[in-house]
């Protein structure tokens, strides 16, 4: 048929926002949309640091694909990507094969590892539904572990790498889960290390640092011990080497300090930045008219030049764009700029504690956690209305 086919590469943020919001503005035959996700599910990565600490459910993470979308307007194929063929515009599955006129790559980021020495076979991270079960299994294991072997305190020690949101809000579940499975498994608590260890001069680099003063006074309260201006130079079985060549023992090493896009991009011949590609205003690959790149696989810059942190947030906004400008496209009509607003930063502590900017002001704990919660519900709103709130959202 003549009908154009629009594939959409992952069902994260960026893509789910790209599929429903196609299938609200598509006229009935005027494209064939076809979503490709590794999972039947799509995962809320903004809320893995709670079921990667034991604090939630995995569940409250993730929802059906087929609760989202309407599989009478969109195709859903799960699959896993092996392959993006520009040449003749063709995407090789793993079992299967996809030809398209219009791709859109939302596969998300990957854990970026700079290269350093261990990182990728003795480190977990915090990425995916499986990864977290992972995570929460190994703590758990730790504890079983030292009761056999008490004098093993390197099994209650706990690395987190980095100290960006992401190990941040994993360090504030972590440490609320501690004291938890130390009673369950009669271990006495001052045994436990729990460590947050960050190159840079200061923790959340970049962000207001009255925030993160408070930020660090409620994590040092709960037991975390940060570390910074201290990178971590190499992971071994044993644990970390740091700075000055200090070791760290630690049966837990948990990798939070950055991400990278995806290398399926680069090896498809997209130009990238770190596996990210620097889109342009429309949200197209450079060079491709027929390619869009959403969320962490997209590189965009703000009008003062530094590149935008890869984020739901804009990953969701840039889902709302590039399906607006595939409509256009098939319609012959001109394309939308692609313009980030700033709805502001939140970030949980642990139970009841959050650090917060938005709307031009600060906010810091219980209020603050209440704005993140709002912030969630939000979501499970606008792309699965009142039924997912009231199954997903958590009001306790
Ligand atoms: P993702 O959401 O990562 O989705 C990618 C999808 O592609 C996944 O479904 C994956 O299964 C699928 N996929 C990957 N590879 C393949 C393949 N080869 N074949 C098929 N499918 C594939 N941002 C915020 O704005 N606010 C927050 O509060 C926030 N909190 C965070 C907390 C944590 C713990 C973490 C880790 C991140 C957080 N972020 C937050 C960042 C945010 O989660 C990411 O920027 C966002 O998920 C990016 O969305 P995306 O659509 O690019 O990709
Ligand atoms: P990040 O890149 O923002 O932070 C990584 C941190 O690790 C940095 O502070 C960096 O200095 C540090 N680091 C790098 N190398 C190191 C080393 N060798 N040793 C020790 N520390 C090292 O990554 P992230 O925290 O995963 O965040 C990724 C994106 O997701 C960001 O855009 C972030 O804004 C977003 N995010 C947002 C939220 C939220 O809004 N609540 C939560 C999590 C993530």
């Amino acid at each position: 048929s003549n009908i154009p086919k629009i594939v959409i590469l992952g069902a994260g943020y960026g893509g789910v926002l790209t599929a429903l919001r196609l299938q609200k503005e598509l006229n009935y035959n005027e494209a064939d949309v076809t979503l490709v996700n590794k999972h039947d599910y799509h995962y809320f990565t903004t809320h893995l640091h709670m079921p990667a600490a034991g604090t939630d459910k995995t569940e409250n993470a993730r929802v059906s694909i087929s609760k989202l979308i309407d599989e009478f307007k969109i195709d859903f194929v799960k699959s896993t990507v092996v392959q993006i063929r520009t040449q003749d515009k063709k995407v090789i599955l793993e079992d299967g094969t996809l030809s398209y006129d219009y791709l859109v790559i939302g596969l998300g980021g990957e854990p970026e590892t700079f290269g350093i020495p261990g990182m990728l076979e003795y480190a977990m991270n915090i990425r995916s539904i499986n990864s977290v079960r992972l995570i929460r299994e190994h703590i758990e294991y730790q504890f079983a572990r030292f009761k056999r072997e008490p004098h093993r305190t390197d099994y209650l020690t706990f690395v987190v790498g980095g100290a960006g949101f992401t190990g941040i809000e994993f360090v504030g579940e972590l440490a609320d889960r501690l004291p938890e499975l130390c009673k369950q498994n009669d271990v006495d608590p001052s045994l436990v290390k729990l460590y947050n260890i960050e190159a840079a001069p200061t923790a959340l680099p970049g962000f207001d640092p009255e925030l993160v003063e408070y930020a660090m006074q409620v994590l040092t309260k709960k037991g975390v011990t940060f570390k910074i201006g201290c990178p971590i130079k190499e992971c071994t079985p044993d644990g970390v080497i740091v700075g000055d060549n200090e070791e760290i023992k630690a049966a837990t090493v948990i990798w939070a300090a950055g991400v990278r896009g995806n290398r399926l991009i680069e090896e498809a011949g997209i130009e990238v930045m770190r596996g990210r590609v620097k889109v342009d205003e429309s949200l197209r690959a450079p060079g491709h008219e027929n390619i869009y790149v959403v969320g962490d696989n997209s590189l965009m810059f703000n009008p003062e030049g530094r590149p935008y942190p890869p984020t739901a947030q804009i990953a969701m906004q840039q889902g709302v764009v590039c399906a607006h400008n595939l409509v256009a496209s098939i319609r012959n009509q001109p394309l939308k700029k692609f313009e980030f607003k700033n709805k502001g930063t939140v970030a949980s502590l642990g139970k009841g504690e959050a650090i917060g900017l938005a709307f031009g002001k600060k906010y810091k704990g219980g209020v603050a956690a209440l704005l993140k919660k709002a912030i969630d519900i939000r979501y499970l709103y606008i792309i699965g209305g009142i039924p997912l709130v009231v199954k997903k959202g958590k009001f306790l």
